[in-house]
Order: C-alpha cells, then sequence, then structure tokens
C-alpha cells in the first residue's frame, strides 16, 4: 500500500511525497524543493494541503482497519486445526 502524501507546495508549486503517519494537523514540514516552511492545518486557504490532511487520515483509517484485519484473522484461525 501507497502510505506516502502528496504535497503541493504554494511557494514553488512542486509536489513531494511525505509518510502519511507523520502528517497530521499542524504539522510544519520544509518543501523538499525549495526549502520553504509548509504548516498543514485544516484551516488553510490552500485547497492542496487540506487535501494532502485528508489523504493522510483516510491512509492512516486503511492502515489501522488493515492491522486490526491481520489481528483478528490471525486470533480467528490460529487456535482452530482441520484434524487430518
Ligand atoms: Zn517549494
Amino acid at each position: 500500500m501507497d502510505d506516502k502524501v502528496k504535497i503541493r507546495c504554494p511557494a514553488c508549486t512542486r509536489v513531494f511525497r511525505e509518510k502519511a503517519n507523520r502528517i497530521r494537523d499542524g504539522l510544519q514540514v520544509n518543501c523538499h524543493n525549495c526549502n520553504k516552511l509548509i504548516t498543514l492545518t485544516k484551516e488553510t486557504e490552500d485547497p492542496f494541503l487540506r487535501r494532502a490532511l485528508k489523504t493522510a487520515r483516510e491512509i492512516r483509517a486503511a492502515q489501522d482497519a488493515a492491522v486490526f484485519a491481520k489481528t483478528y484473522s490471525t486470533a480467528a484461525t490460529a487456535p482452530k486445526r482441520e484434524p487430518s
């Protein structure tokens, strides 16, 4: 699964990628291209940054669901053994 979120720098408009589990409201990150400090906040006027926050939240939710499903299926199948 792709766990990176695209962030579009408001200064140089180039796109770089950041890990979704790092991205949360209020995160400050330097642009990988022009090194400008970007603040990711829900209150931003920049629709690209708002979208990055939303995407990160969705990816984290999907990761949590995957971990849960894996844990659950392991617990459910481990004690059971088909007699041969
Ligand atoms: Zn930049």
